[in-house]
């Protein structure tokens, strides 16, 4: 074992050391790989140097390096190495951090770190919650709280279920909904407004005119950092809505709540602790590795009474006074201490040094808004807003519409394929747009320069 996690850890310094020199994606997986990687294990033992050498020519070079300094689409991934070793150390121990009795320690570390978290976003005390695969399934979670919450046991109710969202929210909100059985066309999707943001009063007439239809609000989803643009919902307004309504209030933190670490950030994100339930990932702005979302509940006793169960075959782990059993809270039993990895990661740097990358990655999509602003070919769709900016190519002459949409997804694709940046797409009121997302450390004011520089090079080959 010492012999093969050594192997292995130089295998990923390597990797991470020259991420500079390498593309940030490659597609194109050869068939005769993809067909010599599926061969059917044989009976006898592969040497773990062929194993390991065949994982990274055959498998580990055909995807995108999410940790690359040019990385800057989507939501980037970007551990740092001793959150990587805190992974490590709970596959290696494998604790089973389901149930209290049997990982005292590992499950203590989890109420410890989510009592960070609940700090940091300034949720009351007495706030419980767990940590969670991801963004997805800490809101999943919630959302089945709330259920519960609203109709208990009674199923011939889930029908007349309504829940709130913008057109902004993720997509994860909608198919929480849906797997929480609300029916799909009373998902109110509602127009944001100029800012992007869901606005209170349409949340107060949606739900008004709801139940007056004799249906059941079950929750309002608001979105603390959206992916699209990193719009923050109106907190506070919306809060005092559904305070008023006694509707379920949900935030979707999963990308920009660790941004509350920072004062601007604090500032924007100060309705936080009104909510309900927040979801916060760990595995995007804590520069935990995936998977690690976390869901920070004010009344954790919802989400026991939502989850608990306790079949006879685990009455020798229930849990006593000051004791969880996190398998109570959500839908896993069997599951990782994801807590080693958060706070190995975070007490390893100190909260200065993690703020300070926060602040930066802010600070480089400002400095990147500046850049676009200043360059005749390019235009701003929205401004930079927690590490997020969308921006396109806009040739003199080229009008809105089809033609503009489709040189821009010209642009799009000819940067993946340069393999020097990754940035991504969306679409804003329908308009395609190009879009980065910097959050890595890695991230440098030169990559942000040579980024805009890549992009109008491009653009010009592309006939701009
Ligand atoms: C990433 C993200 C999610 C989904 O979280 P996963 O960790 O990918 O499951 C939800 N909402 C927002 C705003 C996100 O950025």
């Amino acid at each position: 074992m010492q012999r093969l996690g050594r192997q292995v850890a130089d295998a990923v310094a390597g990797h991470l050391a020259s991420l500079r020199d390498q593309r940030v994606l490659t597609n194109g997986l050869p068939t005769a790989t993809r067909q010599r990687i599926a061969a059917p294990p044989d009976e006898t033992p592969v040497s773990f140097d062929h194993l390991l050498q065949t994982l990274q020519t055959d498998v580990f070079s055909y995807s995108a390096r999410e940790s690359h300094p040019r990385f800057m689409a989507y939501v980037p991934g970007c551990p740092s190495f001793p959150a990587v070793m805190g992974d490590w150390l709970a596959t290696g121990y494998n604790f089973f951090a389901g149930v209290w009795p049997v990982a005292e320690g590992p499950n203590a570390l989890e109420l410890a770190v989510l009592e960070w978290f609940r700090q940091w976003i300034g949720m009351p005390a007495g706030t419980g919650g767990l940590l969670t695969n991801g963004g997805s399934g800490a809101t999943l979670t919630a959302i089945i709280a709330a259920r519960h919450a609203a109709v208990g046991d009674d199923a011939s109710r889930l029908a007349r279920l309504t829940l709130y969202a913008s057109d902004q929210a993720h997509s994860a909100a909608l198919r929480a909904a849906w797997i929480a059985g609300v029916p799909r066309d009373q998902v109110r999707v509602l127009p944001s407004d100029a800012d992007y943001r869901l606005r209170a009063s349409d949340v107060r007439r949606a739900i008004a005119r709801d139940r007056a239809a004799g249906l059941i609000p079950l929750a309002v989803v608001v979105s603390a950092g959206t992916t699209n643009t990193g719009a923050v919902d109106p907190l506070d307004e919306i809060a005092d809505v559904c305070t008023a309504e006694g509707t379920w209030l949900h935030a979707d933190a999963a990308y920009g709540g660790f941004a509350a670490l920072t004062e601007r950030g604090a500032r924007m994100l100060s309705g936080l602790g009104r909510c309900d339930s927040v979801a916060l990932d760990p595995h995007k702005w804590l520069f935990v590795p995936f998977e690690c979302g976390s869901l920070l509940v004010r009344e954790p006793e919802r989400l026991r009474a939502a989850f608990h169960v306790l079949p006879d075959y685990l009455r020798d782990v229930a849990a006593g006074q000051d004791a969880v059993n996190f398998a109570d809270y959500g839908e896993q039993l069997t599951r990782q201490s994801r807590a080693l990895k958060v706070w190995l990661g975070v007490k390893y740097f100190g909260l200065a040094a993690i703020r300070g990358e926060i602040d930066r990655a802010i600070d480089h999509a400002a400095y990147a808004e500046h850049l676009v602003r200043s360059q005749p070919l390019l235009e701003v769709m929205s401004p930079a807003q927690l590490g997020v900016l969308c921006f396109r190519v806009h040739p003199a002459g080229m009008d809105d519409g089809p033609a503009l949409d489709a040189f821009n997804e010209r642009v799009n694709a000819a940067m993946s394929a340069d393999g020097r940046y990754l940035i991504s797409s969306t679409r804003l009121r329908g308009a395609f747009t190009l879009r980065l997302c910097i959050l890595g450390f890695r991230t440098t004011a030169a990559d942000v320069e040579g980024l805009i520089r890549t992009v109008v090079e491009v653009a010009r080959q592309a006939g701009a």
